[in-house]
């Protein structure tokens, strides 16, 4: 392994594919789609994904040699960059101690403190996957009230949930259909799907079905349709109404948690939700999240209560290490850079977009951002539907092929890391205006427009 005093390898996306492309066709043969989770397989931009080999600090490196600075950070658990000297050193002692005891140990009850003592949440439970805790908090909040309806929005995703991957798309709030097969109608019943950053819609789905709603859920500041932040408002607004109501607000941050601020979205906003979701930063890069609120409500949880929730692997060893590690990393000075690190990517991105003459808005909720091609503010999926973004995928190949990883699809948001270095700034901004042509030049597909 290379120590992290090495220097980073240079950035290029020019050594080829060779290898990913056989990679690819061999898994596409043992794996759905040849990737484990859709957005990997670069369906929406086109070309062969990169099978990557080895990632530290700022950079990834791929199976055929190419050097990559990384803008997609797993989605965002890599706040520090990648294998962190401490986070790994963290997990390679608590391995040796044993991958696995299936009892309580040690770590959970550090890493549920510094949880609760970062946000709202009385009491937290750990989980391995985002999916995981809203599923949860979907089912505590049902069991809590003994109501079954779920309100959503359209554009926010919550993990593959049954109940959450509705979405009836823009319009009036409407009874959803199932997002994908295998969904049941039944399923999708209990499920309302409202437009995001539209409280008169919620009103309007609380004064028609007002006593049957278990919980509202939304993402602090929505991430999944590209970034879009709640109105001024909004969640307060979302908060007073559930309140009025005897429903739950389950405020999802799985990705603002320990992202977007060090307190998360509920740093910046200060609205609570009854319940919160956490994953991604706090797992450090593991297999982990966590879902946590109010102590009447967490105590309805087994065995404590009677709502059953359970995971052999939950609050595994290593992934707490790597987590609790990663969290008490992320201090003031560690926020500061982020925040100083998005703010460099928007000037970069806007600066290459506007001498190119490219219609586009850059959109931040605290150190997440993404880059849409409209001059229109995006407040829902609607707008975010309505940008050109087929513009993206020359703009992401164009980076690609000179060592700039940003996300693979135009509805992702992009994440910085601390361990962004000048250099990397200077070879980002050489690579942006020529990828800023690349989306000027490129023309809507057949029959649109
Ligand atoms: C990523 C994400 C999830 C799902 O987390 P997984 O760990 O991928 O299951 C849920 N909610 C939000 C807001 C997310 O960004």
């Amino acid at each position: 392994m290379k120590s992290a005093s090495e220097p980073l390898p240079t950035p290029t996306g020019l050594a080829g594919t060779t290898r990913s492309a056989a990679l690819f066709a061999e898994a596409r043969e043992l794996i759905p789609g040849g990737v484990n989770s859709p957005v990997r397989a670069f369906d929406s931009v086109g070309g062969t994904p990169r099978f990557m080999q080895e990632a530290r600090g700022s950079r990834m490196t791929d199976v055929d040699g190419n050097s990559y600075i990384d803008l997609v950070c797993s989605w965002g658990p890599m706040i520090h960059g990648h294998a962190h000297p401490e986070i790994v050193d963290a997990v390679r002692e608590t391995a040796a101690r044993g991958l696995s005891f299936g009892t309580p140990a040690a770590g959970e009850v550090d890493l549920a403190r510094e949880i609760i003592s970062r946000t709202s949440v009385e009491e937290v439970r750990l989980v391995n996957s985002g999916t995981e805790a809203t599923m949860s908090a979907a089912r505590l909040a049902r069991g809590f009230t003994g109501r079954t309806k779920v309100v959503k929005f359209s554009g926010c995703y919550h993990g593959h949930v049954d109940a959450l991957l509705a979405d009836a798309g823009s319009g009036v709030a409407t009874f959803a259909l199932p997002d994908s097969p295998g969904v049941t109608g039944a399923t999708a019943n209990d499920t309302i799907v409202v437009p995001y950053n539209d409280i008169e819609a919620v009103r309007l789905v609380f004064a028609n079905h007002g006593s049957e709603i278990a919980c509202v859920i939304t993402e602090a500041a929505a991430g999944n349709m590209g970034t879009v932040p709640p109105l001024p408002g909004f969640n307060e607004e979302l908060r007073t109404l559930c309140s009025d109501n005897g429903a739950l607000l389950v405020v999802d941050e799985v990705m603002t948690g320990f992202r977007a601020g060090e307190r998360g979205w509920w740093g910046i906003d200060g609205v609570a939700g009854d319940l919160t979701t956490f994953g991604k930063v706090m797992s450090g890069g593991l297999p982990a999240a966590a879902f946590g609120g109010r102590a009447d409500v967490m105590s309805h949880l087994a065995p404590a209560g009677p709502v059953y929730q359970a995971g052999t692997l939950a609050g595994n060893p290593v992934a707490v290490a790597a987590g609790l590690k990663s969290l008490q990393l992320a201090d003031h000075s560690c926020y500061y850079t982020l925040q100083t690190n998005a703010d460099r990517l928007e000037d970069l991105l806007g600066n290459a977009l506007h001498a190119a003459g490219v219609a586009h808005t850059v959109q931040r909720a605290g150190t997440m951002l993404s880059v849409f091609f409209t001059d229109q503010q995006v407040t829902d999926y609607a707008g975010a539907a309505a940008a050109e973004s087929f513009r993206y995928a020359p703009f992401f190949n164009t980076l690609l092929d000179r060592g700039v990883y940003a996300p693979p699809s135009a509805f992702e948001t992009w994440f910085v890391s601390t361990a962004l270095t000048d250099d990397d700034f200077q070879h980002i901004a050489d690579a942006l205006p020529v990828a800023a042509e690349a989306a000027a030049a490129a023309t809507p597909p057949e029959g649109a427009r």
